[in-house]
C-alpha cells in the first residue's frame, strides 16, 4: 500500500501515519522527495480499509497496490484453473462449455424435449431452474426436488452434466446428488452463509455477478468459497443494472477480460439474463466467446411463449443451433474449441 502525504504535512503528521501503520501490522519505508512524502506499507493484512488511512491528518492519497482476495487472485495460480469432470469435460481449458436449457424446470416433456435439441446441437451441460428467485412471490417457484429428479434423467439420456441453482444452506444437501455444478444466482451473491457453506463440499459452483456487484465484490464472494476449501468456482457475467432500460440488464462484456486478468478461474457469460431479448442474445454470444468466455449460459424453449419464466430471453431449439454454428467459427480465430 502507497501512503502519499501532502506537501504540506507536517513531521509530526507523518510520523502519525507511520505509527498508525506499524499498530496495523504493516512494516514502512518512507520516502521523502523534494516535495513530499511518500510510505509504502508492506503486510499480509488483506481486510485493511484504506478509508481509515485517508482520513488522518496530512494524508493525500492511498493506493492498494495487492488486491484484498488471495485465492481467488490470478498470482495463487497464474497458468488458470481448469475443472475437469468425471466424463472428461473440462472447464477453463481449450474448450469453450456451452451451458443451456430453460429457465424453470415446468415438466418432463419439456426438459426432455428441449435436452434432446440442444444436446444434439452441442450443449454439453444442461440448465434448469428447480428452486427459482422470483422478483415476485406470486410467480412460479420452481418444482423442487421433482425437477432435480427430471434434470439427472434428462442429462443423463442424453449425455450431459446438470447445473441448477441453489438458494439456501437448506438445499444444499438436497441438490448434490443429483447435479454436477451448483449455481448461485445474482440475487445471492453476497449472501455469505450461503457461501461458506459451498466452500465446505466438493462440487463445482457457478457464482453469477450480482445486480449491482463490481468485480472486486464478486471476486471477494469467489473467496468466501475458496476459502473453505472448495477451490473450483466459475464466475459468471449475466448483467448488470444500469440507466438504460433497453434491455432487462447490461451485459457487461468487458468483465470477460478484466477477470481474466485479475483471477484464475474460468469465465462465463448469461447472454440471456443479460439482455432480456431473444434477437440480443446471439450477437452478445458471439461477443462473449470472441472475449475469452470459458462458459456461456443460455436458456432454451421450445415453446417460449408459454414458458412459465423467462420465455421472452429464451432461444428457439434453431436458433440455438445455428448460434452454435456460429461459435464453432468465432472459437477457433479466438484460439479455442467448441
Ligand atoms: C437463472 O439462471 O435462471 C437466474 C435466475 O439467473 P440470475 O441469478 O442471473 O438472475
Ligand atoms: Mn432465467
Amino acid at each position: 500500500m502507497i501512503v502519499a502525504m501532502q506537501e504540506a504535512a507536517t513531521d509530526e503528521q507523518i510520523q502519525q501515519v507511520v505509527e498508525h501503520l506499524i499498530r496495523m501490522g504493516f512494516s514502512v519505508h518512507r520516502t521523502t522527495g523534494a516535495r513530499q512524502t511518500v510510505l509504502a506499507a508492506v503486510g499480509a493484512r488483506v481486510d485493511f480499509d484504506t478509508r481509515n488511512l485517508e482520513v488522518l491528518a496530512g494524508v493525500q492519497e492511498v493506493h492498494r497496490i495487492s488486491a484484498p482476495y488471495k485465492l481467488a487472485g490470478r498470482s495463487f495460480r497464474p497458468q488458470g484453473t481448469v475443472i475437469e469432470f468425471a466424463n472428461g469435460l473440462q472447464v477453463g481449458g481449450e474448450q469453450v462449455v456451452v451451458m443451456a436449457g430453460p429457465c424453470s424446470v415446468e415438466s418432463r416433456e419439456q426438459l426432455f424435449t428441449i435436452a434432446e435439441q440442444i444436446s444434439k446441437a452441442g450443449a454439453r451441460v444442461l440448465r434448469g431452474g428447480a428452486f427459482k428467485p422470483r422478483t415476485s412471490p406470486y410467480s412460479f417457484q420452481g418444482l423442487g426436488l421433482e425437477a432435480l429428479k427430471l434434470l439427472r434423467e434428462a442429462a443423463d439420456r442424453f449425455d450431459m452434466l446438470v447445473i441448477s441453482e441453489v438458494m439456501e444452506i437448506s438445499q444444499i444437501a438436497m441438490m448434490v446428488p443429483y447435479v454436477d455444478i451448483l449455481q448461485v444466482g445474482a440475487r445471492n451473491m453476497q449472501n455469505f452463509n450461503l457461501l461458506r457453506e459451498l466452500g465446505k463440499i466438493k462440487k463445482p459452483v457457478l457464482l453469477k455477478r450480482g445486480i449491482a456487484a463490481t468485480l472486486e465484490e464478486l471476486l471477494l464472494s469467489a473467496e468466501y468459497i475458496m476459502s473453505g476449501g472448495n477451490y473450483e468456482v466459475i464466475l459468471c457475467e449475466r448483467g448488470i443494472r444500469t440507466f438504460e432500460t433497453y434491455t432487462r440488464n447490461t451485459l457487461d462484456i468487458s468483465a470477460i477480460p478484466i477477470v481474466h486478468k485479475l483471477s484464475h478461474l474460468p469465465m462465463a457469460s448469461d447472454p440471456s439474463h443479460g439482455t432480456g431479448l431473444r434477437d440480443k442474445v446471439p450477437p452478445m454470444a458471439r461477443a462473449s466467446v470472441a472475449a475469452g468466455a470459458d462458459v456461456l449460459l443460455i436458456e432454451v424453449h421450445h415453446d417460449p411463449d408459454r414458458a412459465l419464466s423467462d420465455g421472452a430471453q429464451s432461444l428457439y431449439p434453431d436458433q440455438f443451433s445455428q448460434l452454435m454454428g456460429e461459435l464453432r467459427m468465432i472459437a477457433p480465430a479466438v484460439g479455442r474449441k467448441l
